[in-house]
């Protein structure tokens, strides 16, 4: 979500003449975007503006700005803290920027902290500006916030309620897109699959996007088990550009720790969702975030969470110790000692890599459809990602930037495939992945 916005960040800024530069010290604004979700985020905040003040120590100050959801949570206390900071501006404010920085520019007296939850104003002005990302795959945002409010999490908070863009806008920004150079969009949300508007759903827009042509692939993240509804499960097995793989946060493998976080399903329902799922497609693979040792866990819910690793076996996982967020309900809830916690996050990892050692070597002598993003920074080699986003690289003397190819894997690592493209008088020796 935070690429998506600095993206469009860049739109806005280009209009006042302000141009991205890789040239640091000659930037003369820095709009930092930030996530909350994870601990330690604000003082890196602090560590980013003190890098920038030492750089720009004998110069004139540059404008600081900073956007994203640590803005929004934190946002006077880093104004408070830290002078050489602008202004805040939270991540559903950021369409202001252009005022913001003129004003500063022209040293008016303004407001330093821009936190409103202006959602629908926001996406009125994106609306208006043509998205200019061109990368081979790229992200695009559908619907921010969330009410789901699980116990841990900062996103209720900081994205504000959820909201759906218009599906006519949505369209017309990916076609955009395509028209870029883009073969594959990433559709995002906090809760993307609770995405509603007019009573089109989230299958509804995945078959209308179905039909822009040059769109050659669909994803979308991040989902939530509640608003996995029969037409998205349908749209699964139907709508031939969605990629097979979903990522399905489930957070713990215990029913009951799932209700202490207020997550609302049992783990018998998400179970069953999967199962639906991998009739309708077969080919179905899943990724998940867990929270490890949450308060309350108990061995036994630990171990539970294990044997759901096992049971899914899902290819990709995403686990953390738990993390307080200030200002959730959560954050106040006694901790679980921290030796436990992390001999259990260890032990939960090394199950998760065999589960995906596993599985990649499964995929060894396959072959595989990839979709190349982008070359490998001087190498004669091809980054891409195959249809369960699996990472693949290949060395290739032509360009396969956009193209999407048959490659045989003949080999892995814990994070990437390494293969070769299939010429035509190879594909009857080898086997497609399951
Ligand atoms: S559903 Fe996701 S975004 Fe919403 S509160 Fe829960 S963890 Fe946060």
């Amino acid at each position: 979500m935070n690429e998506y916005d600095s993206n469009r960040i860049k739109d806005f800024t280009k209009k006042i003449g302000y141009l991205s530069t890789t040239k640091i010290d000659e930037a003369n604004c820095f709009v930092l975007n930030t996530c909350h979700i994870r601990e330690k985020a604000t003082e890196k905040v602090y560590h980013e503006v003190g890098r920038v003040k030492k750089k720009f120590r004998n110069k004139e100050k540059p404008i600081v700005l900073i956007v994203g959801c640590v803005a929004q949570a934190e946002g006077d206390l880093l104004l408070m803290r830290e002078k050489y900071i602008d202004a805040v501006i939270g991540p559903q404010s950021y369409h202001n920027i252009n005022d913001i920085i003129l004003a500063i520019e022209s040293k008016k007296k303004i407001k330093l902290n821009y936190t409103e939850f202006d959602v629908i104003n926001k996406f009125d002005e994106i609306n208006l500006n043509k998205n200019t990302d061109s990368k081979v795959s790229t992200f695009l945002s559908i619907q921010e916030g969330c009410d789901k409010f699980c116990k841990f999490c900062v996103v209720p908070y900081t994205r504000g309620p959820e909201y759906s863009r218009s599906l006519d806008e949505i369209l017309k920004e990916a076609k955009q897109q395509v028209d870029n150079g883009s073969k594959e969009i990433i559709l995002l949300g906090q809760n993307v699959n609770a995405y509603k508007y007019n009573n089109k759903r989230l299958s509804d827009l995945l078959f209308a996007l179905e039909k822009i042509s040059g769109l050659q692939r669909i994803r979308y993240t991040t989902s939530h088990p509640k608003d996995l509804t029969q037409d998205l499960i349908e749209a699964h097995g139907d709508c031939k550009k969605l990629m097979p793989i979903l990522h399905l946060p489930v957070q713990s493998g215990s029913s009951r720790m799932l209700k202490l976080m207020n997550r609302n399903h049992t783990i018998e329902e998400y179970l069953k969702l999967i199962e639906k799922l991998k009739i309708k497609k077969p080919t179905m693979k899943f990724s998940s975030d867990f929270i490890i040792a949450y308060p309350g866990e108990t061995d036994k819910d630990f171990e539970k969470t294990v044997q759901l690793m096992k049971e899914v076996k899902f290819i990709n996982s995403y686990s953390f110790i738990f993390s307080p967020r200030p200002g959730t309900p959560a954050a106040t809830l006694k901790e679980i000692d921290g030796l436990i916690a992390k001999k259990r996050l260890a032990y939960f990892q090394n199950t998760s890599n065999d589960v995906k050692s596993e599985y990649r070597n499964q995929l060894v002598n396959t072959i595989v459809n990839v979709l190349f993003e982008n070359k490998v920074k001087d190498e004669n080699k091809y980054f891409g990602r195959d249809e369960h986003f699996n990472s693949v690289i290949v060395e290739s003397n032509t360009k396969l930037s956009g193209e999407i190819k048959e490659v045989k894997i003949n080999n892995c690592n814990q994070n990437t495939l390494f293969g070769e493209v299939v010429s035509a008088s190879k594909k009857v020796k080898v086997e497609y992945a399951a």
